[in-house]
């Protein structure tokens, strides 16, 4: 008798071509997480099984359940046999891990010679399962907890019911994104959501000392290692940006100056990416939020780069994502006061309906190609996860 996690997988069933990479990953993924080399992970077109050994599974499931690709997972026991007395026996088992007060067994048969069919075989566990624990009681219609039991030809598996897993696609089978991540609530939702669609993110800061302060960059890292524990370790691209940003403020009207700075962003952004084989940008932009991400702007802003930008949370209200964002643990960093390159170089009224004619009129007017290559040149590649203990003390 092994105790074992199941996982099922929901969507991937529908990806006939790609099943067996998206297969591997997952795997790879799961083991990732466990890293515990001992652990053996085996599956088939339907599952996959984790066999927990004599580890704590209660642990390994928290553990598993931030891995994208899994459409349901429970904890239950693998026999090697289909063996009546060994059902029950694992039965018992899991008797003290059956949560609620009322419970149903349900069996599926796919050995139809079995001595027993799919009825008796319930009637017979249900009753072991009250014998075990008088306090618990039988409610086929509607029961807090479903006892499955599936006997086939060569071996048997019983589980408690299933809880939903994030579901997704495993992360890294559609390739690497770049997330333009920055100390606010909406950008490491975006990654959030980029990533269960399988995209493994790398993350780009702008970095403006003195204009912004090391807590904000820190922030940003904390940020970073929080959204790591859904696909490892995140690299982040720090992007001296303090050059750019004095020269906008310098050379460019007020109304335009976030316009512009956002053109750079996506310009630098775009290189760092391709250097990188990342295909994708990825940002928090949200529909009508402010200026910058109305529907010119976001014209304006996105005319000066060819790689597609991906915005997961344009069509969230800010109230969705904030829930998000409190789901997935970020939220209580994003909320904390530090500014960004943004806030500091706010105007009073940024232009909502920004023309492209006059971003190339103002661009014109300084050496913003010679800027952007030499931000290029000094980008600094952090990886939070090894850095975590001289960030946390700022936070
Ligand atoms: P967020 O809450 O994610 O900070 P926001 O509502 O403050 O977003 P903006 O400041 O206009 O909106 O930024 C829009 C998006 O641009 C952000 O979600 C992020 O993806 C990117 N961005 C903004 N500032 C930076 C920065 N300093 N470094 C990297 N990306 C940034
Ligand atoms: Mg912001």
């Amino acid at each position: 008798m092994k105790k074992i996690i199941i996982i099922k997988y929901g969507e991937l069933n529908t990806k006939k071509a790609n099943i067996g990479l998206f297969l591997k990953t997952l795997k790879n993924n799961i083991a990732r997480v466990i890293d515990d080399d001992s652990i053996v992970i085996k599956y088939d077109k339907g599952r996959m099984y984790v066999d927990c050994k004599e580890n704590d599974e209660e642990e390994i499931l928290t553990k598993i359940k931030n891995v994208f690709g899994i459409h349901e997972l429970t904890m239950g026991y693998e026999l090697e046999t289909n063996d009546f007395e060994l059902v029950k026996e694992a039965v018992k088992a899991l008797v003290s891990n059956i949560k609620g007060q009322t419970f149903k067994v349900e069996t599926k048969r796919s050995d139809k010679n079995y001595f027993l069919t799919s009825l008796e075989i319930s009637q017979k566990l249900g009753a072991i399962i009250l014998k075990e624990n008088s306090n618990l009681q039988v409610d086929v219609k509607n029961p807090e907890s479903v006892v499955h039991i599936e006997i086939r030809r060569t071996n048997a598996y019983i589980y408690l019911e299933t809880q939903l897993g994030l579901g997704g696609y495993p992360v890294g089978v559609m390739g690497k994104g770049l997330l333009m991540l920055s100390g606010g609530i909406d950008s490491p939702v975006a990654g959030f959501l980029a990533m269960k669609r399988g995209v493994k993110i790398a993350a780009i800061y702008f970095d403006s000392p003195p204009h912004t302060s090391i807590e904000a960059k820190n922030k940003v890292l904390k940020l970073a290692s929080i959204l790591s524990s859904y696909q490892g370790n995140i690299k982040v691209f720090v992007v001296p940006f303090t050059k750019l940003q004095e020269t906008i403020y310098k050379e460019v009207p007020s109304e335009y100056m976030i316009t512009i700075m956002r053109r750079m962003m996506y310009r630098i952004s775009q290189k760092v990416a391709q250097k990188n084989n990342c295909k994708i940008i990825i940002n928090g932009e949200s529909i009508g939020q402010v200026a910058s991400q109305t529907l010119d702007s976001m014209n304006v802003i996105n005319e000066v780069v060819t790689m597609p930008v991906i915005r997961p949370v344009a069509c969230f209200d800010k109230l969705e994502i904030i829930d998000l964002a409190k789901k997935i643990n970020t939220y209580e960093t994003s909320i904390l006061p530090y500014e960004d390159c943004c806030t500091i170089f706010v105007p009073e009224h940024p232009v909502i309906y920004p023309k492209q004619e006059k971003c190339l009129e103002y661009e014109q007017k300084f050496a913003y190609e010679d800027l952007i290559e030499e931000a290029v040149a000094n980008v600094k590649v952090i990886n939070p996860n090894e850095k975590k203990d001289e960030f946390k003390k700022y936070l």
